[in-house]
């Protein structure tokens, strides 16, 4: 636990330069590490000793970067990966093989939802999605003897619908499995799910964490708080001897706080490889040095964005958890009192040529396939990243064909307010 608060963390979590070292965290760019003899290198791969010697597994610069994170979710150890979809994959196929079953919830970003249902699925992993919004019956009813964990996201991207986390994890223990959180949207600044009961946290690092839409990552957090050793039948992969690592036991050698980033970073890392370059963690731990002052920024301007464009006569609906008339008002107050996100979508009167000509008229907001950074943009997934469904197919999806995604930067609210009501003017 860290002895400073959530501001000081992300600027000083997970380095502290010694007498005469850089104050910022140096770029360890290089692949291999060198030592004197094979027998320190032969402790170091059967995991007697710790140090650096491949960059696929471990480079100093990364893990840097990975303790700062874990810092700010509250949580024992972590990882970073090279890409949020990498981060998704890892945190599941950690603690799953094929014939294993995942509870998610439906309300997810499309990509996560393509790599379960279609990808993971290939693999002999299946999923069942459950509206994020139902009974706790129907989520009880979702499980299996074979369900090895459940996953959902603090806040939809692109639906903004908030996620009961503290009902989420009361149902998972109750099955005996982990509660996994992509906290993308809502950044630890805005929640830390560990503080609810999930169990595991997965971040995008590529949104708000970078900020500055400089490079595509992802991070996966342990609480330390998931006890494997009790499901040791579920979790083989945690409780018993892995072969192909020298027959070690994650959990005995590692303990629970360490035993599923550890498991992470020697087997999966080694076999898959989706390390970030250190170049890149150096960049993302940059955009974290201002965290903290950027979301309350980006909530501040979502807010008065939301405002503006739902007394609009020209809109025919709008989505945030920040406004008091919302669907999820009343999670977001819970869950997200300091504020949601930086994303609000709705409606333009006038369906998808609407849609198409207001985002024509944008001149301060760029069309992008982002969201989350710092600069406002926008995307209108009917023509775009959605653009192969038919209408019926894109409301079964749950996309409109009107939805605007807008993701509301840190420039000056009004500069962007008014850069909207020209585009309004337009249409
Ligand atoms: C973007 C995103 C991802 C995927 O992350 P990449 O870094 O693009 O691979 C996962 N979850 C959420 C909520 C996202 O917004």
């Amino acid at each position: 636990m860290s002895q400073y608060n959530q501001g000081t963390d992300c600027i000083h979590a997970g380095y502290r330069p010694q007498n005469g070292e850089p104050r910022n965290i140096p770029i360890i760019q290089s692949t291999t590490f060198r030592y004197e003899t094979s027998q320190q290198m032969g402790a170091l791969f059967d995991l007697e000793a710790s140090g650096y010697f491949y960059t696929r597994l471990q480079n100093p610069t990364n893990d840097h970067v990975a303790a700062k994170i874990a810092a700010l979710e509250g949580g024992t150890a972590a990882m970073l990966t090279s890409s949020g979809q990498a981060a998704s994959f890892f945190a599941i196929f950690n603690i799953c093989s094929a014939g294993d079953h995942v509870v998610a919830s439906s309300a997810i970003y499309g990509g996560t939802y393509n790599l379960f249902a279609v990808t993971m699925k290939r693999m002999g992993i299946s999923f069942t999605f459950v509206d994020p919004n139902c009974s706790e019956e129907e989520l009880h009813a979702a499980f299996r003897p074979e369900t090895r964990a459940m996953f959902g996201e603090t806040i939809a991207n692109p639906a903004l619908r908030v996620l009961d986390i503290e009902l989420y994890a009361r149902v998972a223990h109750q099955h005996g499995v982990p509660l996994i959180i992509d906290n993308t949207f809502a950044t630890p600044i805005n929640c830390r799910p560990f503080e609810f009961g999930a169990d595991i946290v997965i971040h995008s690092t590529t949104k708000y964490m970078d900020g500055h839409a400089n490079c595509v990552g992802g991070a996966i957090v342990d609480s330390g708080k998931f006890d494997w050793t009790k499901y040791a039948d579920k979790y083989p992969g945690l409780t018993t001897p892995d072969a192909s690592y020298h027959g070690v036991t994650y959990t005995e050698r590692f303990g629970i706080e360490g035993a599923y980033i550890t498991k992470a970073t020697v087997q999966l890392m080694r076999d898959f490889g989706c390390i970030p370059a250190p170049m890149n963690s150096y960049l993302l731990n940059v955009g974290l040095e201002t965290l903290h002052l950027r979301v309350p920024k980006h909530c501040e301007n979502a807010l008065k964005v939301a405002e503006y464009v739902k007394k609009h006569p020209k809109i025919s609906w709008v989505r945030y958890p920040g406004l008091a008339d919302d669907p999820s008002f009343a999670l977001a107050q819970k869950y997200l009192p300091k504020g949601s996100c930086g994303v609000v979508t709705f409606g333009v009167k006038g369906g998808r040529d609407a849609a198409e000509a207001f985002m024509g008229g944008l001149s301060l907001a760029s069309i992008a396939t982002h969201v989350a950074d710092a600069k406002t943009c926008v995307l209108h997934p009917a023509s775009t990243t959605h653009r192969q469904l038919s209408d019926v197919e894109l409301i079964a999806a749950g996309v409109a064909p009107d939805l605007i995604r807008f993701s509301v930067g840190i420039e000056d609210a009004e500069d962007i307010i008014k850069d909207m009501e020209a585009a309004l003017n337009n249409v």
